[in-house]
């Protein structure tokens, strides 16, 4: 590991100011930043520590809604009684991600701010343009089953790596962020980015911006809500596929489906064309098949991760019978 700086803020201006320094980067849990430290894919010269600002509540809001801290971990998050009750997939979510111990010490804002789990990512020995801009992609024409099937670009087939993220996509949550110009929020949706031949930026952050919360909308009245994710191995195992699903039953008819995915795209996917392509149905496999012949129209795999794109059909089938059955 490299020599750096380190900083502790004691408030968001500071954090922000401190962050003017060339190679300077926020470090709260750190469970993915030190990781990548270590194998020298990180190198910051300096580490802002934001982790005793005051992002640590859950609060509810007058909309109805909730407003969760940057800082609130992942294991309180899961067990905060108001997640669990009304937002019952976000708790599906942060409990399929990571082990007990990084859930415990990872938070909120860091879970969005995670990077690829691609193998050639974390080799320094081997080309990745996400790594090093311009030296080449290893996983095109390389190992790549656990790669994007959507999304993707000629530069990059890398895949978000976060559970968390795709519950609160389906959630239409809000990121609070404050930098050098001021407060904004951005949707979640427009929060990651696609790869493009710029897969080296994973956000629509500006330099030097600090996460302060997420924002979560009142939850989708009576809806069956589930998160469902695939993987190798039962714990401790990123996403091949994962799917958030909310769906909305008025009269044996789909009212309203939210519906996101993960381990298929560079960023959390949501595609509204497929929830358009539910409303007005019955819950049935042809409904469901429909939907999923939408979601994988553009779908490419690149030889090992082929199995992705039946096994998205499969899981968001699935998914939504069990989202039918759990609506109120
Ligand atoms: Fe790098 Fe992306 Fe290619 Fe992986 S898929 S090697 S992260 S450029």
């Amino acid at each position: 590991m490299r020599d750096f700086v380190y900083a502790r803020a004691a408030t968001a201006g500071d954090a922000i100011g401190a962050m003017a320094a060339p190679g300077a980067r926020y470090i709260a849990g750190g469970t993915n930043l030190i990781d990548l430290m270590k194998v020298d894919v990180e190198r910051p010269s300096r580490l802002v520590d934001i982790s005793r600002l005051p992002f640590t509540d859950v609060e509810d809001q007058p909309d109805g809604g909730v407003r969760i801290g940057a800082l609130v971990p992942n294991s309180d998050l899961a067990a905060h009684p108001r997640i669990r009750r009304d937002y019952p997939m976000l708790a599906r979510a942060l409990l399929a991600g990571a082990s007990g111990q990084l859930r415990n010490k990872a938070t909120t804002g860091g879970n969005l701010l995670q990077r690829t789990r691609c193998y050639y990512f974390y080799d320094t020995a081997l080309p990745c343009n996400k790594r090093d801009p311009g030296s080449g992609c290893g996983a095109i024409g390389g190992f790549n089953r656990i790669h994007a099937i959507l999304g993707a670009s000629e530069s990059c087939i890398a895949t978000h790596p976060s559970d968390m993220a795709v519950a609160m996509l389906a959630l239409d949550a809000r990121v609070e962020v404050r930098g050098p110009a001021g407060a904004r929020t951005i949707a979640l949706a427009d929060f990651h980015r696609l790869p493009g031949d710029t897969p080296h930026i994973d956000t629509n952050l500006e330099p030097g911006e600090l996460i302060e919360a997420v924002l979560l909308p009142p939850p989708p009245a009576a809806a069956g809500q589930v998160y469902r994710k695939v993987r190798d191995r039962a714990s401790y195992a990123f996403a091949l596929v994962s799917v958030a699903a909310a769906l909305t039953i008025d009269q044996g008819v789909i009212a309203r489906a939210a519906l996101a995915f993960g381990g298929l795209a560079h960023k959390p996917w949501r595609d509204r064309t497929v929830e358009q392509a539910l409303v007005g149905e019955r819950p049935s496999a042809p409904a469901f098949d429909r939907a999923a012949d939408r979601l994988l129209a553009d779908a490419r795999g690149r030889g090992h991760n082929d199995f992705k794109i039946m096994l998205a059909r499969r899981t968001l089938g699935a998914v939504l019978r069990e989202a039918a059955g759990a609506a109120r």
